[in-house]
């Protein structure tokens, strides 16, 4: 333990833990992330393939990127955006998938989108699937969308918070990887890694943090780990927070895989485009073709179907796609895919999912997760966030704002305010 005595400790270096503690740097108060595995970035992760990409298993795009400060970070990194419009909204391939028949898609979609937008503005929050036509021909591939966004099909998905996301529908990339600038973000900052908070007991004058690499000393504690980790109380809290693990039960983590598969011949393909494999169901994967114009493709699996086959095995994806790729371009293209990498997120330890969502009546759950107990004991994280919720830049705002809390807290006067 590098220091086991310090005014803040950052309990999880994501983006939101890095944000609070680069705040905290610059506010001359001594942080220090404290950090369960042996990197820091969290759900935020870049790999280099063979060929030298840079691929991004957890967040990728820079969503509302004209108002996203990690644009800005990016770019002082030196980083290059890409600002191609997403696959989502270009109009995909007409193979498997007829043009008046997307049209007619794209139509289901948009009164779906109307009926939620009213749902929500009613007294009782409900599930967004209230907003689904009975017996409507594209209520699985409107289904499969909700297992994108949220991780989830739309009846366990609250209808007022998904209308509370704010989304500016402007969409970029980074080249070398989200997930690179994330990490290189936090690099100079004083972190420990490798290291798991297990308990906080908040009963004395200073706050005591036990973790598998000893005690620390601190004043006030952000706790910025996922909703799923709080809610299966995977730290001991004394004394004990229920109002935290019920907030955090009301927010879980919806599930979203992606598996990169190399493509040969991929020329043929536009590229940046997307297919679905099946249009008629929810438990199918979309293929973002050529992504960047490389011979790749990115699947990717959510909900109930990602968790089917994370339960399977890696290998299960791979399969599935290819099934899946052969119903929409024909038997030999199962010759042309190999698979690169997957992380199943659900099975990973310390993120037990992908991004939150709130369960119907859990709209409010993500103001109580992210209040603050005693001035001392903070939290942060994307699922704190009311408007920009499971997301990479929601997740820093509620960094900066833990962290400004922070200082309010401390009375430090001198320090200045930060906009980022
Ligand atoms: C497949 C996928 C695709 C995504 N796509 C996008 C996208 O395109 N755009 C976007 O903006 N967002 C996307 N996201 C979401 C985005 O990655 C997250 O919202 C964001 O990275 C969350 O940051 P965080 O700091 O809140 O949490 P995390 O990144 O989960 O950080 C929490 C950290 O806490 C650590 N930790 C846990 N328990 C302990 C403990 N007891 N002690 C110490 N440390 C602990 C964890 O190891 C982790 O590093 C995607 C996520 C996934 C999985």
């Amino acid at each position: 333990m590098p220091s086991s005595d310090v005014d803040v400790v950052i309990v999880g270096g994501g983006a939101a833990g890095i944000a609070a503690a680069r705040r905290l740097h610059h506010a001359k108060i001594r942080g220090l992330i404290v950090e369960a595995r042996p990197r820091l970035g969290g759900r935020a992760l870049t790999i280099i393939d063979g060929s030298g990409f840079a691929l991004d298993l957890g967040c990728g795009w820079l969503h509302s990127a004209d108002r996203n400060p990690w644009v800005e970070i990016a770019t002082e990194q030196g980083a290059s955006i890409d600002k191609g419009p997403p696959p989502w909204q270009r109009q995909g391939p007409a193979i498997g998938f007829p043009r008046p028949q997307q049209q007619e898609f794209y139509a289901a979609l948009d009164q779906f989108h109307a009926r939620l937008e009213k749902l929500a503005q009613g007294e009782t929050d409900v599930p967004a699937s209230a907003a689904l036509e009975p017996g409507n021909r594209w209520n699985g591939l409107i289904n499969a969308l909700s297992t994108y966004i949220s991780g989830a099909e739309w009846d366990r998905v609250s209808a007022q918070d998904f209308d509370r996301y704010a989304d500016s529908s402007i969409n970029w990339r980074v080249v070398e990887g989200l997930g690179t600038v994330v990490k290189r973000c936090g690099a100079d900052l004083p972190a420990v890694r490798d290291c798991r908070v297990l308990a906080i007991d908040h009963r004395g004058k200073r706050l005591h943090i036990e973790t598998t690499q000893g005690a620390i000393a601190a004043d006030q504690v952000i706790v910025a780990i996922p909703t799923t980790l709080v809610a299966a109380e995977q730290i001991a809290f004394t004394p004990a927070l229920a109002e935290k693990t019920e907030a955090a039960a009301g927010l879980p983590l919806g599930l979203d895989d992606k598996l990169f598969m190399s493509l040969d011949g991929a020329d043929e393909f536009e590229k940046d485009v997307r297919v679905f494999g099946h249009t008629d169901r929810a438990a199918t994967a979309a293929y973002h073709l050529r992504p960047f114009g490389r011979p790749l493709i990115e699947a990717y699996f959510g909900g109930p179907c990602a968790a089917a086959l994370e339960a399977e095995g890696e290998g299960a994806f791979f399969d599935f796609a290819v099934s899946e790729l052969v119903g929409v371009f024909g038997h030999d293209f199962a010759r042309r895919v190999r698979p690169i990498r997957i992380h199943r997120w659900g099975l990973d330890p310390l993120a037990l999912g992908s991004y939150s969502f709130a369960l119907p009546g859990a709209v409010d759950d993500r103001a109580k997760l992210a209040a603050p107990v005693d001035n001392r004991l903070f939290f942060a994280g994307e699922a704190c966030s009311t408007h920009d919720y499971s997301t990479a830049h929601g997740a820093w705002h509620t960094g900066v704002a833990a962290a400004d809390q922070v200082i309010a807290a401390r009375g430090d006067a001198t320090v200045a305010p930060a906009n980022r």
